[in-house]
């Protein structure tokens, strides 16, 4: 009896343990989807293994008219350009997106937390987004993983 009573809260205790991992599962795991197939090998490389881009290499470090960004492989709108600042890090930086354009992940590679997003609409990488100071975020974006359309 005392054996079955064990064998009963192992039991327990698995499913416990498994409920309790399949949050982390959910949230950690991020389906991608290439919809775009003339993007680059380096885009792709961004887009599905989080890579990061030379930086001071992307145009768009320089695009100030109006307009929106566009995510370069679904084409989702995801920035105002009127959210976009110099940060002086090489890399297209913005204080916010537009609502719901992205969702995170905690990334720990290269040794430190840092907070990774991605497309909410495909799923694909598109940089790291840090606490500026106080209450300032900067999106710090790869500008291959954009697309900048402007204002008519
Ligand atoms: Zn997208």
């Amino acid at each position: 009896m005392n054996q079955l009573r064990r064998k009963f809260f192992k039991l327990l205790g698995l499913s416990f343990l498994s409920m309790a991992l399949l949050p982390y599962k959910l949230v950690y795991s991020v389906s991608k989807k290439i919809i775009n197939s003339d993007l680059s090998e380096e885009q792709k490389n961004i887009m599905l293994n989080e890579a990061t881009e030379r930086p001071y290499s992307s145009p768009l470090n320089y695009e100030d008219r109006d307009g929106f960004f566009h995510c370069a492989n679904c084409g989702a709108k995801l920035f105002s350009s009127k959210a976009k600042f110099d940060s002086g890090t090489g890399w297209p930086s913005f204080t916010e997106s537009l609502p719901g354009a992205f969702k995170t992940k905690i990334d720990y590679s290269l040794g430190m937390k840092r907070i990774e997003y991605h497309c909410a609409n495909c799923g694909v990488h598109h940089g790291h987004v840090f606490a500026n100071g106080s209450q300032n975020k900067r999106f710090c974006s790869n500008g291959l993983c954009l697309i900048f359309k402007p204002e008519n």
